[in-house]
């Protein structure tokens, strides 16, 4: 369902993006004066910086516009992933946008039979809400615009009322209805596909998922982003974390952060994207942020477009316990056994104590006080899963791990985007 362009025909579109390009003064003053001749070429115009998109985007400056400044669609990018940017686009290229995203939803099954509940969050100025929206309406779908902002125990009831068998929101959000659900005793009826956006879900997130929510199917919604739109989509073939390029959509590049070489498949590298569709302020050679590699073989689905996995995000905020660092993954699984008392919501918090640190685990809980009662399992179960904190308590430069249940909901999420504060890290 989504196009399939050869790198030739990629080239060709590439270009006359690059014409639309040099109507704005900001690519008139970066790019030389003639077109580039071949992929190399291409591959020698300068890479767009997150910063330099703050700096140059509407309204601070009108710099990367190539249309006069009328029916325009104005999003926000969400703040946990540095300072926030705005990005303009026309409506016929927020319906572009929308088409892309619903031929995804379309691959995942998703049917006019289909209730499809939008917990996604309103307001901020950031697309999402909206955006599905627009993306049920094309697919023809029954749409449930619910949004996260309301109470949780609100929201609950409306999927236990009109039983959507689709629901669109973030993996924090989808946990604490999970837990929600479970303190109620009685899983939601009817819901097949949980399609997640703005973080990655785990497999133990997952399987507390199935178990609080009844879904059976987990999809990523796509990788996208408000300043570059759809730039991966999956199949089913495609495992956690690895995507099929829409290259009628969407030039991406995987290079070498050190030489700007392209990488091969199997090589680890920057995600360089460029945005055909979007004209009126065009995205060229952007550097998402993401890093991630070419998956050399072709996919069982038989769809040509080629996939890329994902590996993390550019600096992203690892746990460094002194010199080693440790994977958040640790907690997660120490928990997972203990469902019953536990969610998977949890912060780390790291503090400083004389010339040692404290950890405290804070982990939300239905029954908080029940919850004490594994305390003393949870403590065993991450000093066996991580040996560099173990023997960093015994040698004292761990002073203490503390694990603290607190209510559900409870813990801190980001004020605009609602994902969880994973980490909290006070020695700095
Ligand atoms: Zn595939």
């Amino acid at each position: 369902m989504f196009k399939h362009l050869s790198p030739q025909q990629q080239f060709q579109k590439a270009l006359s993006l690059w014409d639309e390009a040099m109507k704005a003064p900001f690519y008139r003053r970066r790019f030389p004066t003639t077109r580039p001749e071949n992929a190399e070429a291409w591959q020698a115009l300068p890479i767009l910086k997150r910063l330099e998109l703050f700096e140059h985007t509407y309204p601070r400056s009108k710099d990367m516009l190539t249309v006069p400044e009328e029916g325009f669609f104005i999003s926000a990018t969400s703040g946990t992933s540095g300072t926030a940017r705005y990005v303009v686009c026309t409506h016929a290229e927020w319906e572009a946008f929308c088409a892309q995203q619903a031929r995804a939803l379309r691959l995942m099954g998703v049917t006019p039979r289909d209730l499809v509940a939008n917990v996604f969050e309103a307001g901020y100025l950031w697309p999402s809400f909206l955006a599905v929206h627009d993306i049920v309406k094309q697919l023809n779908a029954t749409h449930l615009p619910i949004t996260s902002m309301i109470p949780p125990e609100r929201i609950l009831k409306y999927c236990r009322e009109f039983k959507p068998t689709v629901m669109l929101s973030i993996p924090t959000m989808f946990v604490f209805l999970a837990d929600l659900a479970l303190k109620e005793g009685a899983p939601l009826e009817g819901l097949r596909l949980v399609a997640f956006a703005g973080e990655a879900m785990t497999e133990a997130q997952k399987a507390h998922i199935a178990r609080g929510l009844g879904a059976t199917q987990f999809r990523a919604l796509a990788y996208s982003s408000a300043d570059a739109g759809l730039m991966g989509y999956q199949c089913d073939h495609c495992q956690s974390g690895t995507y099929h390029v829409p290259t009628d959509f969407q030039l991406i590049e995987i290079i070498d952060p050190l030489t700007g070489k392209a990488c091969g498949p199997g090589e680890k590298g920057d995600l360089i994207v460029t945005n055909f569709a979007q004209k009126s302020m065009p995205i060229v050679r952007y550097e998402i942020g993401d890093l991630g590699t070419w998956v050399a073989e072709p996919c069982p689905c038989g769809d040509p477009n080629p996939r890329f996995e994902l590996l993390g995000r550019i600096g992203s905020d690892d746990f460094k316990l002194y010199a080693t660092i440790i994977p958040m993954s640790v907690f997660e699984r120490a928990l997972e056994p203990f469902h019953e008392h536990v969610s998977l919501n949890f912060n780390l918090l790291v503090t400083p104590h004389e010339s040692a640190v404290d950890l405290t685990l804070r982990v939300e809980s239905a029954d908080p006080e029940a919850a004490k009662a594994v305390i003393p399992a949870i403590v065993a179960r991450i000093r066996e899963l991580d040996v560099v904190i173990n023997a960093s308590l015994e040698a004292g430069n761990l002073h203490a791990l503390t694990v603290q249940p607190v209510p559900l909901g409870t813990l801190e999420r980001n004020p605009s985007t609602g994902k969880l504060i994973r980490l909290t890290d006070r020695r700095h």
